[in-house]
């Protein structure tokens, strides 16, 4: 329908418009400008050769529908995505269709439940461990299906006993698993082979939530785990740009055998004609394209690394969150004892007499010019502080952060009321969370006052 009347615009000139734009640019804070060690979210650096290729208008100007013959090019660079992931995470075909983490999941257990239907076997329960991230129960609650809660234990691994417990009660109910490993302690689960295991032998699959791939990457396969499904973060792993909502990708992969399952179109190479074209399938769950923009950044990341290189990206992920979690443990509090794997967690600080908190500590960070860790998850511990620094970051970066941490503990000794009232050099002050959520002012007008 029509509108009567004209929308009620703010009438300004060019000027006044950039200047707002550009100052609310400066309100934020992004990879590109200082370290940004958000736990579980693997903020690494989205390299300018990325969004060069993103940008170029063969690309860019496609039209999603335009013939086959047309495109060849795209249509190969979106075939080669497809094969590169596969080979990467050691499953047998991937879906680039999902447009962030939780659409993969919900792709993913999707395509479970299809192969259940199809087994003549409905399966109605996902099994999900404590420490998961949220999007894993709220996923599969949208699927229809029912969340049974698996027990961590206190070093946060998953409580394997417990898990044989349940599979004895709900065997043939259960549809899936859904794990992330290393999982949201970044701790590699020790047991992973034996719970993979346990789940097929009752008839589940294992679903991976590929956000912690960046871990991995290199060193091992989510396949040969034994995991069934899986969703790529392109937006996470492979270094394209994310946060505010932006573009994402969620590709999944799958074993041999589910490949039928996988939501269409796929893009595959006709060996008879010699070209690249899109294939739907009567059993596909159904979906499109997803973010092509978001898949060429990640190509382009994946092919300037190249095969030797892309193998150092999880051991030197590893490598930094060690360095940080052993460097900083004099001051904060660490829960969980050994070798972590690309991020670490804490417990706040070890000196809880000052009152001074993990959220006070995140905001004390903004004054230095670092962005916050994740705070207050994993909901394990009550002060989590979870420090991701990827690979990308140098020695000096990082020892410049672990200085700034240091001297927050000491100050959170000698003058607690400074770390408590943090920020104090940013444009806005300490906000009222709570009102922040639930009464966003978002207008040009009122920003403006
Ligand atoms: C980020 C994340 C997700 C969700 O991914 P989105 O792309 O944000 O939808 C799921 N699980 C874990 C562990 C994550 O860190």
């Amino acid at each position: 329908m029509r509108r009567k009347e004209a929308a009620r615009l703010p009438e300004c000139d060019e000027l006044t418009v950039v200047r707002h734009y550009t100052n609310l640019s400066h309100n934020n804070f992004g990879v590109n400008d200082g370290f940004y060690p958000l736990g579980s979210c693997t903020m690494k650096y989205n390299p300018v050769i990325n969004e060069e290729i993103a940008a170029m208008k063969a690309f860019a100007g496609l039209h999603p529908l335009q013939p086959a013959e047309t495109c060849q090019g795209a249509l190969e660079v979106y075939f080669n995505l497809q094969q590169s992931l596969a080979e990467l995470a050691g499953l047998s075909e991937f879906t680039l269709n999902p447009c962030a983490g939780a659409h993969g999941e919900l792709t993913g257990l999707m395509i479970i439940r299809a192969y259940h239907e199809a087994n003549g076997q409905p399966r109605t329960k996902v099994l999900i461990p404590d420490s998961a991230h949220g999007t894993n129960p709220a996923s599969a609650a949208v699927c229809g299906l029912e969340v049974v809660e698996v027990k961590s234990l206190a070093d946060g691994t998953v409580d394997v006993e417990h898990l044989r417990q349940l599979l004895d009660e709900l065997g043939n109910q259960v549809a899936a698993m859904m794990m992330t490993n290393p999982n949201t302690l970044g701790i590699f689960e020790p047991r992973v082979l034996e719970i993979t295991e346990m789940v097929h032998k009752a008839g589940g699959l294992m679903y991976y939530d590929g956000a912690n791939l960046n871990a991995l990457l290199g060193e091992c396969r989510p396949g040969d785990m034994g995991f069934d499904v899986m969703h790529i973060n392109l937006h996470k792993t492979f270094s394209t740009p994310h946060g505010g909502g932006g573009p994402g990708s969620g590709p999944v992969g799958v074993r041999k055998g589910l490949e039928q399952f996988l939501p269409m179109p796929r893009v595959i190479f006709d060996e008879k004609a010699k070209a690249f074209r899109v294939e739907d399938a009567p059993l596909s769950v159904g979906a499109f394209f997803g973010n092509f923009g978001v898949m060429l950044k990640a190509y382009a990341y994946i092919l300037s690394l190249g095969r030797e290189n892309v193998k150092m990206v999880g051991p030197l992920a590893t490598l930094n969150a060690n360095y940080i979690k052993e460097r900083l443990r004099d001051d904060y509090l660490l829960p969980i004892e050994g070798l972590c794997k690309h991020e670490c967690v804490f417990d706040g600080l070890v000196d809880k007499s000052t009152g001074v908190t993990t959220m006070d500590v995140a905001k004390r960070l903004l004054d230095y010019g670092y962005h916050a860790p994740t705070i207050y998850f994993p909901l394990l511990f009550h002060e989590s502080l979870m420090i991701e620094p990827t690979e990308n970051e140098s020695k000096e970066t990082i020892d410049a952060f672990i200085d700034v941490m240091h001297k927050i503990a000491a100050e959170a000794k000698s003058d607690p009321e400074l770390v408590k009232s943090a920020p104090h050099n940013t444009p806005i002050g300490r906000v009222d969370d709570v009102l922040a959520a639930k009464q966003p002012v978002t207008t040009y007008w009122k920003t403006l006052s």
